[in-house]
């Protein structure tokens, strides 16, 4: 090979390895991830943008929301099968936003708004819910639709993957070479989801006080663990005892400042 070449070729890979983990250093570093995005202190609706700004504005390491799929296909940002009474599986997207707005005046955010918003910093991840649907079938097409959506918009970088649904986080570790992806329904042993490829266990904090050894198991498989939804302190000083890598909570700044006692 032309020597010229190599050093050039060489120069552009060290870049790309520089590049790539500045943007990974640019992450925040601390434990708290914002339930729902941060809407309580606030009085803002849950899995709301102005959710979502909160949690990047108080500084939180992720911002998690939850997605469902509409009767035409669209992914929409929704904890409940139903958008304020409305099904959301047996409606368009457009039936949702002429229905209701949510109570600071937002419609129902899209996929591609949420991210959209999102994108404009690089300081807190987006952890991004897949909601079970009522038939594998309709799970497979909402995964596609989220997984064409994280790559038309080039979002991979912000993206940590959940699930409750086995079928759905197999098939995002299946489809999605590097993605994060982590199983919150909590029956499966730390062993079995290294096995299975999952990047961590994001479990209720009852399976651990029923399990655990889980903890140790988890680290020493060199998988991330996050507990959810951890809302009191004495709960949360336990977890941060027990090294946790994430804490998810209804109550982000409480969290911050039992960090810092
Ligand atoms: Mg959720």
């Amino acid at each position: 090979m032309n020597k010229r070449f190599f050093v050039a070729i060489l120069a552009i890979m060290i870049t790309g390895t520089a590049l790539a983990q500045k943007q990974i250093k640019s992450w925040n570093k601390n434990v708290v991830i914002a339930h729902r995005g941060a809407w309580k202190t606030q009085s803002l609706p849950e899995n709301s943008i102005a959710s979502l700004k909160e949690a990047i504005r108080i500084g939180c390491f992720g911002s998690e929301f939850d997605v469902q799929f509409t009767k035409d296909n669209v992914a929409v940002v929704n904890h409940n099968g139903d958008f304020l009474g409305k099904d959301i599986a047996t409606s368009t997207y457009q039936e949702l936003v002429d229905y209701k707005k949510l109570s600071n005046g937002e419609s129902i955010p899209t996929l591609v708004e949420y991210l959209k918003a999102g994108m404009k910093q690089k300081k807190t991840k987006l952890i991004l819910e897949i909601k079970p649907q009522k038939t594998q079938e309709r799970e497979e097409a909402l995964t596609k639709a989220v997984i064409a959506t994280v790559n038309e918009l080039k979002a991979a970088p912000w993206i940590e993957y959940i699930t409750f649904s086995h079928f759905i986080g197999k098939y995002v570790i299946a489809n999605v070479p590097g993605a994060r992806v982590s199983y919150l329904n909590g029956e499966l042993e730390p062993a079995k989801l290294k096995e299975q490829g999952f990047y961590g266990l994001d479990y209720h904090q009852n399976v651990f006080k029923k399990n655990p050894d889980w903890i140790k198991q988890a680290k020493d498989l060199g998988l991330i663990i996050n507990v959810w939804t951890v809302n009191a302190e004495k709960d949360m000083e336990g977890l941060l005892a027990q090294k946790v890598d994430y804490i998810t909570t209804n109550e982000p700044e409480l969290l911050f400042k039992t960090i810092k006692k």
